[in-house]
């Protein structure tokens, strides 16, 4: 009989909810806080569990992409999140998205028909020290993502020696009505699949391709606090960034016409645009790479001037936020503790990863760990050569230059290839070697 020990878990994001799941299922009971329907933030609209903040996209299904292969490891341990992404995902091509609010339904019913799961609604101020913890032998996961409440904000300051949390800042891409787009300047269609129809496109011009970029660099921005130093996310640049960097860096990145022609000449569009479902029904839409700080009414004013947009209509604007975390290789522990209390776990995106995926993947690894004490079946973590360990590594090391937050990606993952062999088969063998090492590590240490 297993032990049945209450472990708190704070936030009910990505990464708590995931933690959450995986203790509960080792049978351990958990109580869980979250702040929202109380307090709110910058960023979250509903009280929902997981609620996904901007995109509804988990990104590639591709095992010979590295954020496929996480969603094969991380099935391995039965992980909430995929379970519910799976029964709310809505057409994407190769891509895992979801209809968010079935999602979110979809993770509440199952935690809340769980005997040993209680759901608090309080925002948590204070973390605990470590000999109170023991005293009571509790264990926390601290889940409150990169927008943490400022009270809790402090307590962390002093749990890790004040002014060592860094900031960078994150941008939110906008949610239009289906209805409100002209169809006969778009098209359906996928890049991957001549068949697919997922996406909506719009192909651009090279006159309306460099009258866009000229549009996005002259709009006005919303202004940041002066105080604060700007410090982007690299593969979630917002538009404008992108645009200054050069004429050209929009149409080789969101905007790329590769797999597309443009309808009205029968050759490869000179930009393509496309739009993504948000919903089930189709009503909602978001534009894919779209991540803007330019402000309302110019938002308005530029995605209206393009094709077929003429009267486009927002569900949501887009929008720049600051975000948080922690310099994990100098304050973490090997079972990612902190180092200054060992009774208190990070997890999600506060440790210095970034998305969805990988949030949850770090909630599900340390609700395995804390799992492991208390039922004492010490959890060995994935080796660096699974997707799942690389990330795990790199949040615990940190690499060569300074520590920011990182997605999955197969660069952590180390791979060496045979000389002159092509990209796609490059990356076809490294995943099959990541896969072979996965299923190697399951067999040894959790089956
Ligand atoms: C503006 C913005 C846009 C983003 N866009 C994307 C995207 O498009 N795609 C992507 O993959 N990732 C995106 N991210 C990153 C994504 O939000 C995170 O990777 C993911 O949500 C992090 O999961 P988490 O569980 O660590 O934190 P969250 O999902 O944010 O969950 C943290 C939870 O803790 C709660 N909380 C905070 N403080 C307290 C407290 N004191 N007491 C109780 N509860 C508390 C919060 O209300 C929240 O529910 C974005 C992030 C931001 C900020």
């Amino acid at each position: 009989m297993i032990e049945k020990s209450t472990v708190t878990v704070i936030g009910g994001g990505l990464a708590g909810v995931e933690a959450t799941w995986q203790l509960l299922r080792l049978g351990c009971r958990v109580k869980l806080y979250e702040m929202r329907s109380k307090v709110t933030t910058p960023a979250h609209k509903t009280s929902d569990l997981a609620e996904l903040v901007c995109s509804n996209s988990f990104k590639s299904l591709d095992p010979n992409i590295a954020s496929g292969q996480l969603k094969n490891e991380m099935t391995a341990f039965q992980s909430l999140i995929l379970q519910a992404a799976n029964i709310a995902k809505v057409p994407a091509d190769k891509a895992l998205a979801v209809d968010r609010k079935v999602f979110s339904q979809e993770l509440m019913k199952t935690l809340s028909d769980h005997p040993n799961f209680t759901l608090l609604r309080e925002e948590v101020k204070d973390i605990p020290s470590e000999k109170d913890l023991s005293d009571r032998n509790e264990y926390i996961v601290l889940a409150t993502g990169p927008l943490t409440s400022e009270s809790l904000s402090h307590s962390l300051s002093n749990l890790i020696g004040d002014e060592k949390h860094l900031a960078f800042y994150d941008a939110i891409a906008p949610i239009v009505d289906c209805d409100s787009i002209d169809m006969n300047a778009c098209f359906w269609g996928n890049r991957h699949d001549e068949n697919g129809a997922d996406y909506l496109n719009i192909a651009l011009n090279k006159e309306e391709y460099l009258s866009f970029v000229k549009n996005i660099i002259e709009a006005k921005k919303t202004p940041l606090h002066s105080f604060e130093k700007i410090k982007y996310f690299e593969s979630c640049l917002p538009l404008e960034v992108l645009a200054e960097r050069g004429v050209d860096t929009l149409r080789f990145g969101p905007l790329k016409p590769k797999g597309f022609t443009d309808p009205r000449t029968g050759v490869m569009a000179y930009a393509n645009i496309q739009l993504r479902r948000e919903d089930k029904r189709k009503a909602m839409l978001s534009f894919v790479g779209f991540q803007t700080k330019m402000t309302w009414p110019e938002q308005k004013r530029v995605f209206s001037s393009l094709p077929g947009l003429k009267n486009l209509e927002f569900f949501r604007y887009g929008s720049v936020h600051r975000n948080t975390y922690l310099p994990s290789p100098k304050l973490l522990a090997d079972d990612f503790s902190f180092l200054t209390n060992r009774r208190v776990f990070p997890a999600g995106q506060i440790v210095g990863v970034e998305g969805y995926l990988e949030s949850a993947s770090i909630g599900l690894l340390v609700g395995q760990i804390i799992a492991g004490k208390i039922n004492q079946r010490k959890f060995q973590l994935p080796p660096q050569e699974t997707v799942l360990g690389a990330l795990s590594h790199y949040v615990l090391k940190g690499s060569t230059g300074e520590f920011s937050p990182m997605n999955a990606n197969w660069g952590l993952v180390p791979f060496s290839a045979p000389k002159k062999m092509k990209k796609n088969e490059k990356r076809a063998l490294q995943s099959s070697q990541v896969q072979s090492s996965f299923t190697s590590y399951l067999k040894a240490c959790c089956l």
